[in-house]
């Protein structure tokens, strides 16, 4: 079953002489379960594709299908909402809220949708992570590895659809970046969490079941590693 559809997918930064194709008619699709490594060198339209695929940003042509709903056919509001419950999106520095705890970081777009939070579920992913005796803590008070643990945890509260990850370990040393990568593939494989990461990293490419490469806004090479692992 394909998660994630996209076609025809071009983003067009500014007008006339100032004008950049950061995306130029891009198609492919996602099965669910499959991780998915997005490499490529810089300026060559990962965050732009990756945005699209989350649904927060507008595409200047073309569709995104995630499990079957036609994002930018939604409006704002719905959109909204549709990306709370189920796109997870994990950035390269953390974007936490400062004032709030791990665990009320953990469920703000719950508290944002005014759903009653499952607090079993919580403390699952708490254990899962490994957080539990950092729940009360404030973002300031954790390591670099401990929050990208928490927008990890953010990210996966709601079950989504999609797992999508903007240099998930740029920001960390090689042991917190193994750590963060082992979640994420555990997360894979004991859950079929389809998951699209961003990296820089080769080590962590070749970790994933496939490897798109862009270049000048376009996937110039898609290559299968190995079989996704997928349950049912
Ligand atoms: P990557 O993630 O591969 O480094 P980006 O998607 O960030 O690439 O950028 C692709 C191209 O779009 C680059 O030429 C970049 O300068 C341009 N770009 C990205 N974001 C914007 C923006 N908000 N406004 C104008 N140009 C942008
Ligand atoms: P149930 O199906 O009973 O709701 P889950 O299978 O969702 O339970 O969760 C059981 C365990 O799996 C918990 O430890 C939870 O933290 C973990 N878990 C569930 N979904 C994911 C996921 N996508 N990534 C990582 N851990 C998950």
């Amino acid at each position: 079953m394909d998660i994630l559809k996209c076609s025809n997918l071009t983003r067009i930064y500014g007008t006339g002489g100032g004008k950049t194709v950061a995306l130029n008619h891009v198609r492919f699709s996602v099965q669910k379960g499959e991780f998915v490594a997005i490499v490529g060198p810089s300026g060559s339209g990962k965050s732009t594709l990756l945005h699209l695929l989350g649904g927060v940003d507008r595409p200047s042509e073309g569709t995104v299908e995630v499990g079957g709903t036609d994002l930018y056919t939604l409006d704002e509001d719905k959109l909204a909402i549709f990306r709370r419950r189920h796109i997870g999106l994990v950035y390269q520095f953390y974007n936490l809220i400062p004032v709030l705890t791990a665990e009320e970081n953990i469920v703000l777009p719950f508290l944002l949708d005014s759903r009653k939070v499952d607090t079993e579920r919580l403390n699952e992913i708490l254990s899962y992570l490994h957080l539990e005796d950092r729940r009360m803590y404030l973002p300031s008070q954790l390591s670099g590895g401990q929050q990208q643990r928490v927008s990890i945890g953010r990210a996966l509260f709601t079950h989504p659809s999609l797992l999508l990850c903007d240099e998930p370990t740029g920001n960390l040393d090689r042991k917190n970046s193994e750590e963060i990568v082992s979640l994420l593939k555990e997360s894979n494989r004991r859950f079929d969490q389809t998951v699209i990461l961003i990296t820089h990293d080769e080590r962590i490419a070749l970790q994933a079941d496939r490897m798109l490469y862009m270049e000048d806004g376009q996937i110039l090479r898609d290559e299968m590693i190995r079989q996704p692992c997928v349950h049912s």
